[in-house]
């Protein structure tokens, strides 16, 4: 049986249907000292309007209130290879 093994029983859980997504270490001096653009709202192809990425991904994890939580719960983000800043 195919799965990933749990701790708290012999049943496996479901195999996950797509691959989580790949997260970077941010140094918290960094975050606090520089001044980056890394988030969908600071990037080109960001429908601020409608909320959606216009090259057609999903940008639940690339929003700046998504990456500030995730900083803070783990120190570390989703950035996203494909933003571009004019
Ligand atoms: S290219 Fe990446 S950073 Fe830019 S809007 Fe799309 S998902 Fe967000």
């Amino acid at each position: 049986m195919t799965g990933i093994s749990n701790k708290k029983g012999k049943v496996k859980s479901a195999s996950r249907l797509t691959a989580s997504i790949k997260k970077d270490k941010v140094h918290p001096s960094d975050y606090l000292n520089y001044d980056t653009r890394f988030s969908c709202e600071d990037c080109s192809h960001f429908d601020s309007e409608k909320q959606l990425c216009t090259l057609g991904y999903n940008p639940i994890h690339h929003l700046k209130a998504t990456q500030t939580e995730q900083f803070f719960l783990a120190g570390n983000m989703a950035f996203c290879r494909f933003l571009e800043i004019d």
